[in-house]
């Protein structure tokens, strides 16, 4: 009624984005479509490399799985010692590029020094890539060809389009540069006609760019760098950072923006955890399923079209 409306315009809370809900949803579709490949004897496969004991990437790489083997994606895994050569991880690649089971390879990162993680990358089939990261899938998204998108800027770009907010000229601000999600994130939201910046460890005056923005994308690593002075009223704010903080005793998981601060100035806003990491995992499994109908030349299941 119109006591609530007034209420809620007094107090403008932000909706949130509920990563989960719609990762769930994008994986009931990817399932789907690996049903679909399976009617014609195809049977989606991902493998899954992990090298050493990072506990954070231990868990991504297990949820990685979990959801693969979900939505009936064959899982081959891989745990590698820490101290394992970088000839050696050549070589498993290569015997998963050439083994015809496999759909997707994904070496999670990051490595331990002692390995080229460019060379890492660069090794696995551009068929393979389901992380986007090739040099080529990278050049391809660049260009706007049709590529592997990497999955977080992917799993972001579709929580944006979940709200059916119009992105032609808004005013886009993303904060990191790094190649596996600011760099990636601008591109996708320049494709979608947004004016984009992007502000990094070096730029001055970082509020008053963000200030501008109507959608904000944060991958910085920098637990709840973002105050709610930075941002506009009615601002859309993806959060992409996870970042492990101990308060009294607890171990908790904060992302780059001041949740408690934004929240009642945007007017949409991930959650930490439960916004991005869902979605980076469900595109993912999307990855898997767009390669292995690609390798066998059969088209990409419209359900999973449908999703753009
Ligand atoms: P990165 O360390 O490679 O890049 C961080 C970027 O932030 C750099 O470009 C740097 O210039 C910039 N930066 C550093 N300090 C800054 C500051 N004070 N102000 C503005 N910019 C600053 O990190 P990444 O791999 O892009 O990841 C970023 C965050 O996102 C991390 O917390 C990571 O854990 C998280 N992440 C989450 C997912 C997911 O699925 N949710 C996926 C990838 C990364």
């Amino acid at each position: 009624s119109n006591y609530f409306k007034c209420l809620n315009n007094l107090i403008m809370a932000a909706k949130i984005i509920d990563g989960k809900l719609i990762a769930s949803k994008v994986k009931e579709q990817v399932s789907i479509a690996v049903s679909d490949l399976n009617q014609k004897s195809i049977f989606p496969g991902l493998a899954t490399i992990i090298v050493g004991n990072d506990a954070a990437s231990s868990i991504y790489v297990k949820n990685k799985r979990k959801s693969a083997k979900e939505v009936g994606i064959e899982s081959f895994q891989y745990e590698l010692s820490e101290n394992i050569q970088e000839k050696e991880l050549l070589e498993l690649i290569n015997e998963l590029n050439l083994n015809s089971d496999v759909d997707g390879i994904l070496v999670q990162l990051p490595l331990p020094k002692h390995i080229n993680s460019d060379l890492i990358i660069d090794s696995i089939d551009v068929n393979k890539d389901v992380d986007g990261f090739n040099v080529i899938n990278a050049g391809k998204t660049f260009i706007g060809r049709d590529s592997v998108i990497p999955c977080t800027p992917l799993g972001c770009l579709l929580m944006l389009k979940s709200i059916k907010i119009e992105l032609k000229g808004k005013n886009a601000v993303i904060i990191g540069r790094s190649n596996i999600v600011g760099k990636p994130m601008a591109q996708l939201l320049l494709n979608e006609d947004c004016t984009v910046t992007i502000v990094h460890s070096k730029t001055f005056n970082i509020q008053a760019l963000v200030k501008e923005a109507d959608i904000v994308v944060a991958a910085v690593g920098s637990a709840n760098l973002v105050k709610g002075s930075w941002i506009k009223k009615g601002a859309v704010v993806i959060d992409v950072g996870i970042n492990r903080l101990k308060v009294e005793d607890k171990n908790i998981l904060v992302g780059d923006i001041n949740f408690n601060e934004v929240k009642d100035i945007a007017s949409y806003i991930t959650p930490v955890p439960g916004g991005v990491g869902p979605m980076t995992i469900a595109c993912l499994l999307m990855n898997t399923v767009f390669q292995c109908a690609k390798r066998n030349n059969v088209s990409i299941p419209n359900n999973l079209k449908k999703l753009f």
